[in-house]
């Protein structure tokens, strides 16, 4: 794999400023890998409260590092400072790639590229982290498609190695390349994937999650399929993943993929999920999901 990424990378250079868009979940331990590995990070969210709660999850990140003896306090401080929160676009303009991580809708994702194809460089890439939509459909109302590739990170992403380099009908082999070489900086191991819907870690995982539903669905506790998963040797349990991706970003993917592949991936919501996502328990940040996170 290491071998394969180096190749894709075709030489190209990580820029050096990396603008990341969303500050939730994903955007948050986007921003804080890139400025963990030097580079400079411009972060746009729409919402205040979500850029103070990726400064808080930043802050707790550096004090575990400065804890664990991997980082001092200068450079803890260092790290903290080369990422710049704002509810402007302004900050991207001088960035080589910017890294898309607003909600899972392709009407959201497709203004959020309109506004930012007017404010970026004429040369810069923007990478989607969608999950599970096809980048051919986000990048369809695009002046330049060809700057657009996937870069589908896991959660959480200063832990999780794998990121997804996805290619889209249009995506240029330079902006493929500038994603690698990103992704290379990050410390991750890239593999580059063909655009369908779910790529491909999800395909595999929703067929999981379907498994762990009708279990449910039939009467099966929840934690217990969760200490299962846990004895055999995964870091964490299905109840668990869906609590810490959240039930909404979750369900989108399902219906995505699951209409993408309607003869192998069909999906039956038991009541229990339904009523959780309609009282708003949607796992780790709402506070109450299968869990009670507060
Ligand atoms: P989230 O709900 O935690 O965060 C989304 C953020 O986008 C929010 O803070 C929201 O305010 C912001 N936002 C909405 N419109 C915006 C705009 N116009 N400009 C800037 N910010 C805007 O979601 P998340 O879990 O971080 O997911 C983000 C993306 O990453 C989705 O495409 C999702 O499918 C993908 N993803 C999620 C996971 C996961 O485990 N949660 C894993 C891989 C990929």
């Amino acid at each position: 794999v290491a071998k394969a990424a180096k190749t894709a990378a075709d030489g190209a250079e990580a820029p050096a400023i990396v603008g990341v868009l969303g500050a939730g979940i994903m955007g948050g331990g986007i921003a804080y890998t890139l400025a963990r590995n030097g580079v400079q990070v411009p972060m746009r969210d729409i919402a205040d409260t979500a850029l103070d709660a990726a400064g808080e999850e930043v802050d707790r990140l550096v004090a575990g590092e400065i804890k664990r003896g991997k980082l001092d306090d200068a450079k803890g401080a260092d790290l903290k400072a080369r990422i710049a929160g704002s509810t402007s676009l302004d900050g991207t303009a001088d960035a080589g790639l910017v890294i898309e991580a607003v909600v899972e809708r392709l009407s959201v994702k497709r203004t959020v590229l309109a506004e930012l194809e007017q404010t970026i460089a004429p040369d810069a890439v923007i990478a989607t982290n969608t999950s599970s939509l096809r980048i051919d459909d986000i990048g369809a109302e695009m002046i330049h498609n060809d700057r657009l590739v996937g870069m589908h990170f896991f959660n959480p992403v200063p832990r999780m190695p794998l990121v997804e380099i996805v290619r889209g009908t249009h995506s240029s082999d330079a902006a493929v390349a500038r994603a690698v070489a990103t992704a290379l900086k990050m410390r991750k191991t890239p593999i580059v994937v063909a655009d369908c819907p779910g790529f491909l870690v999800n395909r595999i995982l929703v067929a999981y999650i379907n498994a762990f539903t009708k279990l449910v669905s039939e009467g099966v506790d929840f934690r217990q399929i969760d200490r299962v998963m846990e004895a055999m040797g995964w870091p964490m349990g299905p109840a668990l993943l869906q609590d810490v991706v959240g039930m909404d970003t979750g369900a989108h993917v399902i219906e995505t993929i699951s209409a993408g592949y309607p003869d192998r991936m069909t999906h039956d919501w038991p009541d229990a999920v339904v009523a959780m996502s309609g009282a708003g328990r949607l796992g780790q940040k709402s506070g109450k999901g299968f869990y009670a996170w507060s």
